[in-house]
């Protein structure tokens, strides 16, 4: 008997639960051991046990300029110098206000908090204490966080875990929590039809991207937009994906749509914990300490975060960025459909701007359901190959491929080979 010594792992396990601090980095929908990180530089992770990665994760899209970015590493070591957090308002906070505003019109004020979760969640007391109802709509598959409003038929880690609800969220609140299948605007109108005095605020990532990548099919929104306006609800756009992601102008301007309110996070921070909810000015002067609807937080539009938000900020704004990112994607995505029909595997791809899904499923994926005919056990047998070759792709079927600047068509062309190999595997096996 060899006398192993603990894996870090195993002494994550110790002390952390899962080993995690978030569901999804356990790897339980994929097996093997999950990656703990050490450093990471452009499109690459480098983990403990010395391997490196082409990272497809880049911490869940915050990573858009790929990391430790020398603009964004400055502007943090800068600030880092000038006080790590004040609990009182900087110019930095109104800088990043101005930016976002320029590039969300829809945007008239903001606030920022420091998740996508508490974002969402203050985004929905707001619709709520404006509109004097109790209960909201989102979409099967959909993800807005963890607050206990969302975790009704939710997407991201639930559905990575197969589990429709969180325990823990009590049956009345839940029972506030209305689904509707994505891309179906007339299922919509048929809850509105009968609970239109209960519904506050209908939320939508405007390209689901947490059930694996789904785009919206052409009308699904304006039904949105013109329901909500019918039946006296807000539209809550949930872009903390596709904000700066999709366009500099986020999802509502590429799709032209104007939401009441707007959710944003990950991007936003540069990969700092930044979130932010913000809209219409008449509904946002609701908000504490201007109005009844109370949100606070020590931490928020902390300095270094908004620093970092700032920088990440100025890059994408350079052109060409956007055109280069959807250019790539592009190219991953055909050379994935390639490889996938000459090993003669079924799948599904689904591209929004850098958002990409590879779903081993038959059928077009256009909602939870159709995503959730795909064969999994297949997912993490390439998931495993293409680690195996140095790929790391997010580790569920229902999580988005983030590209980022960083990643060079070298880049893409070395996962196609490597998927090319993974298909031959699966085909194989
Ligand atoms: C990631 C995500 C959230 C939650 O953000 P956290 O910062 O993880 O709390 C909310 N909505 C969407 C669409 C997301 O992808």
């Amino acid at each position: 008997m060899n006398e192993q010594r603990p894996s870090l792992f195993d002494r994550a396990k110790e002390v952390l639960v899962g080993g995690v601090n978030s569901p999804v980095r356990a790897f339980g929908a994929v097996g093997g051991e999950p990656v703990i990180i050490e450093r990471a530089s452009g499109a690459r992770l480098f983990d403990a046990d010395g391997n490196e990665y082409l990272d497809f994760i880049g911490s869940w899209g915050a990573m858009i300029l790929g990391h430790a970015h020398p603009a964004v590493s400055q502007a943090v070591a800068e600030q880092a110098a000038q006080g790590t957090s004040y609990g009182l308002t900087s110019e930095l906070e109104i800088e990043l206000a101005e930016t976002i505003r320029s590039a969300l019109p829809s945007v008239e004020r903001i606030r920022f908090v420091s998740s996508g979760t508490e974002a969402a969640m203050s985004a929905i007391r707001l619709a709520r204490g404006f509109a004097r109802r109790p209960a909201i709509l989102k979409f099967e598959g959909g993800y807005h966080g963890h607050a206990d409003s969302f975790l009704v038929q939710a997407g991201s880690g639930l559905a990575t875990l197969g589990i429709a609800s969180s325990a823990g969220v009590p049956a009345a609140f839940a029972a506030l929590t209305l689904n509707a299948p994505y891309n179906d605007a007339r299922a919509v109108e048929r809850i509105f039809a009968t609970r239109r005095h209960e519904i506050a605020a209908v939320i939508v990532e405007p390209v689901a991207a947490n059930m694996g990548v789904v785009p919206p099919e052409p009308g699904f929104l304006e039904g949105l937009r013109e329901l909500t306006r019918r039946y006296g609800a807000l539209l809550v756009f949930d872009e903390v994906i596709t904000g700066f992601r999709l366009a500099w102008g986020g999802a509502q301007n590429a799709y032209r749509i104007q939401p009441d309110l707007t959710v944003l996070g990950k991007i936003i921070g540069g990969g700092m914990p930044v979130a932010a909810y913000g809209g219409r000015a008449d509904l946002m002067k609701l908000m504490a300490p201007e109005g009844p609807v109370y949100q606070a937080g020590t931490l928020s539009g902390n300095p270094l975060a908004m620093r970092a938000g700032l920088a990440t900020l100025a890059e994408l704004r350079r052109p060409g960025v956007y055109e280069g990112l959807a250019a790539r994607t592009q190219r991953l995505a055909d050379g994935l459909r390639e490889a996938a029909k000459s090993a003669g595997v079924a799948a599904q791809i689904n591209v929004a701007g850098s958002l990409l899904t590879l779903f081993f499923a038959a059928e077009p994926v256009r909602d939870y359901a159709s995503a959730k005919r795909s064969d999994t056990a297949r997912f993490s047998r390439f998931f495993r190959e293409m680690r195996a070759r140095g790929i790391l792709l997010p580790p569920s079927q229902f999580e988005a491929l983030f590209l980022s600047a960083a990643h060079t068509d070298a880049d893409i062309d070395r996962a196609i080979a490597a998927a090319r190999e993974s298909f031959a595997a699966l085909a194989g096996a």
